[in-house]
């Protein structure tokens, strides 16, 4: 079970609406509320984690579960060929503002470098 006061632990267990794209038994994807390019997708693991700096030790796997996900379903989506971005953001001055670890997967159109 997830944490109840968590929103990406309520998309994982649909007791909150989202527009599901991929689903496997480590990772739920679906698309992002406030798209920031014309496929904006966020990749959470069906296990609750507070962000990228979790990634360690027995949970380095759901890195490659996530990653994984998010690669196929780029290439799902069209995006292999004109590219696209993989985003993991940690803590405030990362951005971050949803607490439970996500990827974004953002494409189909050119993105600016360095990010803001
Ligand atoms: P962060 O800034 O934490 O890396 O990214 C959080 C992302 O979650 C943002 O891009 C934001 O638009 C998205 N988001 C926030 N609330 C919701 C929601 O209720 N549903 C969906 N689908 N996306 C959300
Ligand atoms: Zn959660």
């Amino acid at each position: 079970m997830g944490d109840a006061d968590c929103l990406f632990c309520g998309i994982v267990e649909r007791r909150i609406p989202a527009e599901i794209v991929h689903e496997d038994p480590a990772v739920v994807a679906f698309k992002d509320i406030h798209p920031q390019a014309p496929t904006h997708l966020l990749f959470v693991p069906r296990t609750h984690l507070s962000g990228p700096g979790q990634l360690t030790g027995p949970q380095a796997s759901v890195a490659q579960d996530l990653l994984g996900a998010a690669t196929r379903t780029a290439e799902r989506f069209g995006l292999d060929r004109s590219g696209y971005r993989l985003v993991l953001n940690q803590g405030r001055d990362g951005g971050q503002t949803v607490g439970h670890l996500h990827v974004h997967l953002l494409g189909g159109r050119p993105l600016g470098w360095p990010p803001g």
